[in-house]
């Protein structure tokens, strides 16, 4: 485990939450832009892995959480979890509860997730009572690294659909935090498996289509990982675009130019790139034009840090119009001697 910068044994924290929506025709105590969805369930599993192949769980913890602003449950939520108003006037303050789950966590793990709404939610809820945001700085999503471990696809898929692909035994419903917390821990810990089998049987070298770092799939959560920019207000989306692409790109942590690795290509009506930051790590950007209320045109750009399947994505694209120019090279130009 040396290769990947991880000590043994390594915890992974594998947490799941459950969280209640405003009420469409209630007027809300709270801008709901400010806190999309309140907490009211905390769930999560320990999986220690001691080797590439050796891995215990621990039991899985439940938290209820007592919400303080949306305490009317959502329709729709109620139809997902099955709690009912009532559920909601039980449990502990978000403050208390989330100094327990501190305090469970301990010190020196990996946290994970499946797919980053927990996070961002989590981030909201700490906000909105007025404690920092500043959470764990090792975060891995389950769902792409599953992705690319199991299936070597950056489709996003369920849980469910997980656990049924690794046959892993299933006696509970979804839905209830430390639950889908215990099944993602087992989807990890059979991705991990899976993962280093492949590690070591892929060369390294294959610089085409590199098979990713853990490393690579761990991303810290407090870092400000994006940048956006518009060009100036141009009279044809053409201008706009070439404006918008000729921004110098720089790491939106260190400031330093960044390398090119796939220069600026269109696809549809997005144009991408990919870049390198020496310090940290691969970068994708992304440009679309956009019109203004006057019949002008601008580009939007957003530069933001990606995982192992997102700098894929790109280089897929990119790749796929490589294959469209030599096709259309071939068409426009027949060979001038067929035998
Ligand atoms: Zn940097």
């Amino acid at each position: 485990m040396k290769k990947e910068g991880l000590h043994s044994p390594t915890t992974f924290v594998v947490f799941d939450m459950e969280w209640n929506q405003p009420i469409p025709y209630i007027p809300s105590p709270i801008d709901p832009k400010l806190l999309p969805g309140e907490i009211i369930e905390i769930g999560a599993v320990k999986l220690v892995m001691y080797s590439e192949s050796e891995y215990t769980f621990s039991q899985p913890i439940s938290i209820t959480v007592r919400p303080q602003y949306y305490r009317i449950m959502n329709k729709q939520v109620s139809r997902v979890i099955n709690k009912s108003t009532d559920d909601l006037k039980c449990g502990m303050s978000f403050i208390e509860a989330y100094d327990d789950f501190l305090r469970w966590c301990g010190e020196d793990f990996i946290l994970c997730a499946w797919g980053d709404s927990d996070i961002s939610i989590l981030k909201s809820n700490l906000k909105i009572h007025g404690l920092s945001a500043e959470i764990n700085d090792r975060f891995l999503d389950i769902q792409p690294f599953f992705g690319r471990v199991a299936e070597n696809t950056t489709q996003q898929r369920s849980v469910a659909y997980a656990v049924d692909f690794y046959k892993i035994n299933q006696t509970d419903d979804f839905h209830s935090a430390d639950k889908d917390a215990y099944y993602e821990a087992r989807i990890l810990k059979e991705a991990l498996v899976d993962y280093f089998v492949l590690r070591n049987r892929e060369p390294a070298s294959d610089n085409k289509n590199p098979f990713p770092t853990l490393k690579q799939y761990i991303s810290n959560p407090n870092l400000n990982t994006q940048k956006k920019w518009k060009s100036a207000v141009c009279k044809t989306e053409k201008e706009a675009l070439a404006l918008a692409v000729a921004e110098k790109m720089c790491c939106p942590i260190c400031d330093t130019d960044l390398q090119e690795v796939i220069g600026w290509f269109s696809s549809g009506h997005t144009w991408m790139s990919l870049w390198q930051c020496e310090q940290h790590s691969t970068l994708s950007a992304k440009v679309r034009a956009k019109q203004t209320p006057q019949q002008g045109y601008y580009g939007a750009g957003q530069l933001r840090f990606v995982n192992g399947n997102a700098a894929r994505y790109v280089r897929e694209k990119w790749e796929e119009k490589q294959k469209l120019k030599e096709k259309v090279k071939i068409d426009t130009n027949p060979p001038d001697n067929e035998e």
